[in-house]
């Protein structure tokens, strides 16, 4: 399964904005964007002029390294999005939205989505029961995901529910926090996500 190994804070820096890809780091001052805020390389604080194609594809990578996916998988998160009903660029964020690191994330269980995905590849989450370990794996209406009774006792669990104890459910789960069980209760829409991303040139750049 490929995945982006190299210093994640370059990606934010690229990008010009946090994209909390480091846990509790990204609210410190030592986050690199608070501290280098111009794009990484040697030409880094000399760009100035974007393109319009420049401005789609920036956008495209932002969505790509918020959700920690790679280019190929995002262009197959695109085609079904274009195939289904309604706006694409915002079918395609709520597909992105319900892979079950994001929702693992959403939910509270971990700092970001880079160590949800991390413990959904160890086995820590049921899925109607049924442990889970993929990362991409689709939630839909009607399903339950939980915490696996044999973690929810791992120090690693206590610390991070209770650091994000404040963060509120999305709307499109029902969160029961006592027993770390959800209910999905619809996909979500562009509202129930707070993404700085304009999807629509995402649509535009890849309908060149
Ligand atoms: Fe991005 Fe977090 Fe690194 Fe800051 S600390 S640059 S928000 S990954």
């Amino acid at each position: 399964m490929a995945r982006y190994t190299d210093a994640v804070c370059r990606l934010c820096r690229r990008e010009g904005q946090k994209l909390f890809l480091k846990g509790d780091r990204c609210y410190t001052d030592k986050c690199a964007v608070d501290r280098r805020a111009y794009p990484p390389g040697m030409h880094g604080q000399g760009r100035t002029k974007v393109s319009e194609y420049g401005t789609q594809l920036r956008e495209k990578q932002k969505a790509k390294r918020y959700y920690g996916v790679l280019e190929s998988q995002f262009k197959g998160y695109f085609e079904i999005a274009s195939r289904r009903k309604g706006k694409t660029g915002e079918n395609l964020l709520s597909i992105l939205e319900t892979r079950l690191d994001n929702t693992v994330y959403r939910l509270g269980f971990a700092m970001s989505r880079a160590e949800a995905r991390q413990l959904v590849l160890h086995k820590h989450f049921t899925v109607n029961g049924k442990s889970v370990n993929i990362p991409s794996f689709l939630v839909k209406p009607g399903m339950i995901i939980a915490l696996k009774d044999s973690s929810r006792q791992l120090d690693k669990f206590k610390s991070s529910i209770e650091a994000n104890a404040s963060r509120k459910a999305p709307k499109w789960l029902d969160y029961d926090a006592n027993n770390h069980v959800a209910k999905v209760l619809a996909a979500p829409v562009r509202e129930d996500i707070d993404l700085p991303v304009e999807e629509q040139l995402i649509v535009e750049l890849y309908s060149k």
